[in-house]
């Protein structure tokens, strides 16, 4: 896996674990170099920006990075993206988990639309693209074994994977995955078996 985009200039590696060298490259090792969608700093930065990110939140920090973007709803709305919401968290259960993977999913290729100025689907209308990436979703889960109708959380998992793979295929930008991706990780790690 590819080095979080952060690294060089980390703060918490390069300021905060200054003194401490073996726990920075333990987190290096496990956030860093391994999965920095996990990273609760790496949350912060990709939904609110750098600015955001508090010098002591650490990358295992993850209720605490999913609270101060809660707090912060106008910074995170500005880039006109879909961010979760302490609503979408109360009451999670595999079925809501699944409704906001569809919607991210929906999200992530809505504001690529926008961005690019070009259709993805054949067609802008916001129904249309709903109607697509629920067709599409249903045809991954099914492909990849997933049951859509009673989901669990691997099965969540694994259709995150691959519609993450597939939003790529399509030439969904990188930066607008990583934020989507970002925030059904954090929605799932909330999700308990
Ligand atoms: S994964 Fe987290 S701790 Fe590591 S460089 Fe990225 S933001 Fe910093």
């Amino acid at each position: 896996m590819a080095d979080c985009e952060c690294l060089e200039k980390c703060a918490f590696l390069n300021e905060a674990l200054k003194q401490m060298p073996a726990s920075a490259a333990l987190y290096k090792k496990n956030y860093c170099q391994a999965d920095n969608a996990k990273c609760a700093r790496y949350m912060v930065f990709k939904t609110l920006g750098k600015g955001r990110v508090p010098l002591d939140l650490f990358p295992n920090q993850t209720e605490r990075a999913l609270q101060i973007v809660a707090e912060n709803p106008i910074q995170a709305n500005q880039h006109g993206r879909w961010t979760l919401s302490e609503n979408d968290l109360a009451g999670l259960t595999p079925l809501k988990a699944r409704d906001l993977l569809l919607k991210c999913f929906f999200e992530a290729q809505k504001e690529t639309l926008v961005q690019a100025e070009k259709r993805i689907f054949g067609s802008a209308d916001e129904e249309r693209i709903k109607a697509d990436t629920l067709k599409m979703t249903k045809s991954l889960a099914t492909t990849f074994h997933v049951d859509f109708e009673n989901p669990t959380k691997i099965g969540l998992l694994k259709l995150l994977e691959e519609m993450v793979k597939m939003s790529l295929a399509w030439g969904t930008p990188q930066e607008i995955v990583d934020h989507h991706k970002n925030q059904i990780v954090r929605m799932l790690d909330t999700l308990h078996d």
